[in-house]
């Protein structure tokens, strides 16, 4: 059975130093939960070709039956990306190798450390340590010691035996260096739901990157030269036109934690607790940060005031803002992207100076920008359609919108798996009358 990966919107509150294992957690629907035979707590292996992780099975009642909800840091060390399907496996405790010492790496940069790696924190780091109980090697953990969060990455592990998981023990020893190393941006050239699968959006995408990437790695760049970080991004077009992708984009380029929740489902479904929820969620992007958060159809979360006669609507907005001034002005490294089709209905309050004050159209794409959409969803498809055909495409495509490209790719590919039922796989390849076939219908 496999599951396919979300990023973890399930965690609550709280620092990782009190909750160790929390951070590991992979929440599973109840169904999936009880179909794997696993209780709360029990130690699964996620596989993902031959990438292994480790985390702790986790039940939630809001996780899908066929998703798996995964924390930033066990996405980044497995390399999953938002998407990828996994496979999970129950982990036999018992036969555990013990570690005889794990070395560590510091993914914060030494200059940011505001504490001293002294004899303190060493045992501080192997009691954490040992309270995580297993591990792999290139595990990412963060670690919360006197109030300042850190990244660390076990980059090797050593044990009498080679083993998948090790067991930290006191007998463990663990070893580090002073760190030297900086935050590694990821890959930004093949990571999937990246950059490089969105289309004819290359103007917009460089817009967002410049207004997001520096406040969220480079917070100090801002702060040097007295300039105000962005607090909000706002992202409005038409459906379809790949808004969202650039959201899931940049936070994943970007190896940040992302919360992405969606205006109108936070209003209906938690009718009255909504203010909390939204505080919830800005306590989570602190405590995970560097986060980006998205607000899907914020139009339904924060109408024009005018217009939204609820005074839920009127506290909601309140809240939104104050939320944002608190985990933007402090250093947080929190960058919050909302979406709207209907920019003219959103609160007037929320696009001012200091809000989102940075909006950028992702409109109905040109010719041009059809052609590279096409191009960009073709490259994942075996085809034998030349640069002509897919100009030729592009050009009979007028007012399509990249959702609409994308449904005519996928259903060309069905359409030519209905007319070639006896060839091998390795021949299928779509061509321009399967497209054609598509477009009209
Ligand atoms: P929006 O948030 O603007 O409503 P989405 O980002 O959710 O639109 O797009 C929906 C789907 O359409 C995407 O998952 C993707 O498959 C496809 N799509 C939309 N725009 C593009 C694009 N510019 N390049 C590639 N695919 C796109």
């Amino acid at each position: 059975m496999s599951f396919q990966v979300k990023a973890n919107v399930n965690q609550g509150k709280g620092h990782a130093s009190s909750q160790t294992k929390q951070q590991t957690r992979a929440y599973l629907s109840l169904e999936a939960m009880q179909k794997n035979a696993l209780s709360t707590a029990d130690l699964i292996k996620i596989k993902h070709h031959d990438q292994v992780a480790i985390c702790f099975a986790w039940p939630s009642v809001t996780v899908k039956k066929q998703d798996i909800e995964l924390s930033t840091n066990t996405r980044l060390a497995a390399s999953l990306a938002i998407g990828d399907f996994v496979d999970i496996e129950k982990s036999d405790t018992h036969s555990q190798i013990e570690a005889t010492r794990i070395n560590i790496d510091f993914i914060t940069s030494k200059d940011k450390l505001t504490f001293q790696l002294d004899q303190h924190f060493s045992t501080f780091l192997k009691e954490f340590l040992v309270e995580q109980t297993y591990v792999v090697e290139s595990q990412l953990l963060d670690i919360h010691y006197l109030g300042q969060l850190c990244r660390i990455q076990l980059s090797q592990i050593l044990s009498k035996h080679t083993a998948e998981i090790y067991m930290v023990t006191q007998n463990t020893k663990i070893q580090y260096d002073t760190p030297t190393m900086t935050i590694d941006p990821p890959k930004t050239s093949n990571v999937s739901g990246g950059y490089k699968d969105i289309g004819g959006l290359s103007k917009q995408i460089q817009i967002v990157r410049e207004m997001i990437e520096t406040p969220l790695n480079n917070p100090e760049l801002f702060k040097k030269y007295g300039l105000k970080p962005p607090k909000g991004v706002l992202l409005f077009g038409p459906p379809g036109t790949g808004k969202t992708l650039i959201a899931r984009a940049v936070a994943q380029e970007t190896g940040a934690h992302s919360i992405i929740i969606n205006g109108p489902e936070i209003v209906s479904k938690f009718y009255g607790e909504t203010e909390q929820k939204l505080r919830d969620i800005f306590d989570q992007a602190i405590d995970m940060s560097p986060t980006v958060i998205f607000i899907d159809e914020i139009d339904a979360l924060c109408p024009k005031r005018d217009e939204a006669p609820s005074e839920l609507e009127k506290r909601v907005v309140t809240t939104l803002l104050t939320l944002m001034d608190g985990a933007t002005t402090q250093n947080h490294r929190v960058v919050v992207i909302a979406a709207t089709n209907r920019p003219n209905s959103l609160d007037e309050a929320l696009r001012r100076p200091g809000r989102f004050d940075r909006e950028v159209e992702i409109g109905i794409p040109t010719a041009e920008a059809r052609l590279s959409i096409f191009e960009t969803i073709m490259s994942k498809i075996p085809h034998q359609l030349s640069s002509h055909d897919l100009t030729s495409l592009a050009s009979t495509s007028h007012g399509y919108v990249g959702a609409d490209i994308a449904a005519v790719c996928r259903e060309a590919g069905l359409k030519c798996i209905k007319r070639s039922t006896h060839a091998p796989l390795e021949d299928l390849a779509v061509n321009l009358q399967d497209m054609r076939d598509a477009m009209t219908e």
